[in-house]
């Protein structure tokens, strides 16, 4: 090292302090990189790589980005999952005796971004920190943009982990290595954030960022004491500025909320759909009217965690039934919410001191609409609603003071004047009317000079270099007096000159105008850094705009689909009358949905067989019921005419779907793994749903599997249960099985002609149709016909069983005709394994959807 340049040795001290970033050293108007991390960078960026001379035997790997264009680069590799380490010259060039001291002032992370553009305003942008402490995970989770920090813990388990860290999609996740090794290995996982090996830092750390009051109270938890120490070290570490605005810890227990592990929330596609990962489709979709970014994030939340108390559930339930009722308090609450901007995140801004101008007069008219959202909650005589806004602090000193000193339409920049108001400071005002004075001397001058020289386009202007200057074009030099001017400058066709009065004019407004310059900028700071020491009270006011956002969302959803109150209780029976599917209708065209019921009770049937042919509706039917679970524990109105709905602690659903193949497994496998943890963790609080059990293996197999897991959760788990199998033969359960009950999708034939009804009727069906669904998928008729006949080969009985449980001993017989014609035909779990013996042998069916 010794060899190297002086710059080049403080580049490598600087680099031992962010190995695992990009460091963007600052020299002059660039960042420059070298070394290997230049070689990546200029890949990563496609940006020229270029050497220089450092010292050492070859030239140094080099590249740059200028510094008023950085952020655009900084985007791009953070985006990429890297980090930049963003190192500043922290002296004046000018006094620095050799080598300019230089600091790294920040290391911006995938988990730690700031900047708006970065940033989704209907998404939170989490990191997490996790840590295991003698068999107990403590998780953190935080929202630097908004100061958002929870923290959580359970007992030691990789899949609990993966599904509490799913809650929050973070863009990075800092902990102790071993965990984080874990989780790397685990297929569960899957997603490609920085994982970054950290220590905890001491309490007296944790005390200082959050007071000894909010650090006590979880001093009884290792774990979540070690979790929350990793998160405020690697902040610290990254960010290098107090985080005034991370202050209020919440704490929470994992089982104060539903558990839905990571494929159930794909599978019901909660926050996004499966097929694109789009929001549209989804259940938040449906749900979104927030007027406001912060009410956005929280509909999420909610829809992530749906609460598991009743009485918690009442109370949204009883603000959501006001504004349902209500459509002039909603539309006039929905008007008031729409102008306010994002404030937790100019309350993250100020806190971060970059927020500008025009983000505090953002601030200001938000903070506004207080007073009018908190008198029409308290007119709405709803108590929910007069509770949330009672003694609401409404900022309005705040917003006044932002109103006195601020213009009402600023610059973006802060460093240029034009920021602070007329009246506001006398100084100020002082400056401003000496610099307005010296521009009207100089347009005075400028008349005079033209009358004296009689040269018409005479001009006075300003250039940074030359400051003020008088210009005649080249044309009219002859008619200049001789002696009174200096030149200055040449122009092609002009040429430039001052006068000693002008330039004492010049030094006068100069002086003044940056004098003003660094007043304004001074006041504007003065301003931010007092809104900062109230950065609390403003978390507060957007806690509470939020929350009503959230009511009104899903009030106004609920009165425009006609959703109903659902009834939760904290009993067995989930009872569903005339249930919808909230998405699929929605998304429907003008057909209308078709409603059904849901009933599974304790003392009659609560697990649910469903057979009927593909397409007939069956997994939207099981979907419906978890969705309408899930709607009623968020606090949402559902799409049924009435809806008894039992607390449920935990759903698990297995519903195929195409993309299941994750780190190679089968689709087999991956049920069976889903299945595996269903019969660990539900309990008969769960509801448990699983579409075509058992698929993926060979039919006789798939059956036998089947038939021992709903054994398994009818004899050892007692959760309700939904389940569909296209092994109609399965019926026979319901026969040894007293809380197992058989229901199929009426299906009508007439002729050739199947219609779907798309109504749950009890017993079970009699075939699968899985030819008929072969024809529908377009397959061509000679293949069909073929299909029909093989079929009709392997099959004795052509008798028809309609609906009704079949008998055990016919299904017995089946399985084992299956393994014989398993033999014959190795390709298992083809549309043509799907149809039973029933189908009669037709060769022409026709297949028509229900109108
Ligand atoms: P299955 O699981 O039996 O193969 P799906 O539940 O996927 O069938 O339903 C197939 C299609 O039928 C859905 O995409 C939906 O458009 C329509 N559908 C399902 N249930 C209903 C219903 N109750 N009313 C109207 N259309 C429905």
């Amino acid at each position: 090292m010794s060899g190297y340049t002086p710059m080049i040795q403080q580049y490598l001290s600087v680099k031992e302090e962010a190995k695992d970033a990009f460091l963007f050293f600052r020299l002059g108007d660039f960042y420059e990189m070298f070394f290997d991390d230049a070689i990546n960078a200029s890949r990563e960026l496609e940006i020229t790589l270029t050497g220089r001379e450092g010292g050492g035997a070859a030239k140094i790997p080099m590249c740059g980005v200028p510094y008023h264009s950085a952020d655009n680069y900084i985007n791009r590799l953070i985006e990429k999952g890297y980090k930049v380490a963003i190192c500043e010259q922290v002296e004046d060039p000018a006094a620095a005796k050799g080598v300019v001291r230089r600091e790294i002032v920040r290391i911006v992370t995938p988990g730690t971004v700031m900047e708006s553009k970065q940033l989704d305003g209907s998404t939170n942008n989490f990191i997490a920190a996790v840590a295991n402490a003698g068999g107990v995970i403590g998780l953190s989770a935080c929202d630097l943009s908004t100061g958002e920090l929870y923290v959580t813990s359970f007992p030691a388990n990789l899949e609990a982990l993966v599904d509490e860290l799913n809650v929050y999609v973070p863009a990075e996740v800092v902990g102790d290595g071993n965990l984080l090794k874990q989780l790397d290995g685990s297929p569960a996982w899957g997603r490609k954030v920085p994982l970054t090996d950290r220590d905890p830092i001491g309490v007296d750390r944790l005390n200082e960022q959050f007071g000894e009051a909010e650090v006590a109270a979880l001093s009884s938890s290792t774990a979540r004491m070690a979790a929350l120490g990793i998160m405020t070290g690697y902040l610290g570490e990254t960010q290098k500025r107090s985080l005034s605005h991370v202050r209020h810890i919440r704490s929470y227990e994992p089982n104060q909320y539903m558990i839905l592990d990571h494929y159930t929330r794909r599978n019901l596609e909660l926050t996004e759909t499966v097929r694109d990962r789009s929001k549209r489709g989804s259940l938040l979709w449906l749900l979104d009217r927030t007027g406001t970014s912060m009410g956005a994030r929280l509909l999420r939340r909610w829809i992530d965690k749906p609460l598991l108390s009743s009485s918690a559930i009442g109370k949204r339930l009883d603000a959501v039934e006001t504004l349902y009722r209500n459509l002039i308090l909603r539309e006039d609450i929905r008007s008031e919410l729409q102008p306010i901007y994002d404030l937790e995140r100019l309350v993250g801004r100020v806190a971060y001191g970059n927020a500008g101008g025009r983000d505090l007069i953002a601030l200001k008219s938000s903070l506004r609409r207080i007073p009018n959202l908190t008198s029409l909650c308290l007119a709405s005589g709803s108590p929910v609603l007069e509770e949330l806004v009672a003694g609401a602090d409404d900022c309005a000193d705040l917003a006044d003071m932002i109103e006195t000193v601020l213009v009402d339409e600023p610059p973006v920049s802060i460093r240029e004047g034009g920021l602070i108001r007329a009246g506001y400071d006398d100084y100020l005002d002082s400056l401003r009317e000496a610099s307005t004075n010296g521009k009207r001397w100089l347009a005075e001058l400028e008349r005079q000079e033209r009358e004296a020289t009689g040269i018409k386009s005479l001009k006075i202007g300003y250039n940074k270099v030359f400051g003020y200057y008088l210009e005649v074009s080249k044309a009219n030099l002859t008619s200049l007096p001789e002696g009174r001017y200096e030149r200055k400058q040449t122009l092609a066709n002009a040429e430039r000159f001052v006068t000693p009065e002008l330039k004492e004019k010049e030094r006068l407004i100069l002086e003044a105008e940056d004098k003003m310059v660094d007043l304004e900028y001074a006041r504007f700071i003065e301003l931010r850094d007092h809104l900062a020491l109230h950065l609390h009270r403003l978390q507060r006011a957007a806690e509470m705009i939020a929350e009503l956002d959230v009511y009104q969302s899903l009030a106004t959803v609920s009165a425009e689909r006609r959703y109903t109150r659902p009834t939760v209780s904290e009993g067995y029976d989930l009872d569903i009358v005339d249930g919808r599917h909230p998405v699929v209708e929605a998304m429907m065209d003008g057909t209308p949905f078709i409603s059904n019921d849901t009933h599974l009770r304790r003392d009659e049937d609560w697990i649910m067989l469903i057979t009927g042919p593909n397409m007939a509706g069956k997994s939207t039917y099981m979907r419906q019921a978890a969705l309408i679970c899930i709607m009623a524990q968020i606090g949402c109105f559902v799409p049924a005419k009435a809806a008894g709905i039992p607390l449920i602690d935990r759903i698990f659903t297995r519903i195929g779907a195409a993309d299941d193949l994750i780190g190679g497994q089968s689709t087999f496998m991956v049920e069976m793994k889903d299945i595996q943890v269903m019969t660990e963790k539900a309990t008969a609080s769960s509801l448990v749903i699983i579409d075509e059990l058992g698929r993926g293996t060979s039919t006789a197999e798939g059956m036998a599997i089947a038939q021992a897991v709903i054994e398994y959760v009818h004899h050892h788990i007692g959760s309700k249960a939904l389940v569909s199998t296209h092994f109609h033969e399965l019926a026979h359960l319901e026969e040894s099985l007293p809380s197992l009950g058989n229901a199929r999708m009426a299906v009508e034939e007439s002729g050739d002609d199947v219609t779907f009804l798309r109504k749950l009727i009890a017993g079970a069906a009699s075939t699968s149709y899985g030819i008929y669904c072969a024809q529908l998928a377009g397959l061509p008729q000679s293949i069909i016909g073929r299909a029909y006949e093989l079929l009709a080969n392997t099959d004795d009985s052509s008798e028809r069983t309609a609906g009704g449980g079949t008998s055990a001993a016919r299904a017995g017989s089946d399985i084992g005709q299956t393994r014989q014609s398993q033999s014959a035909h190795p390709a298992p779990n083809t549309a043509m394994d799907n149809v039973r013996s029933d189908v009669r042998g037709q060769a022409a069916h026709g297949y028509r959807e229900s109108a």
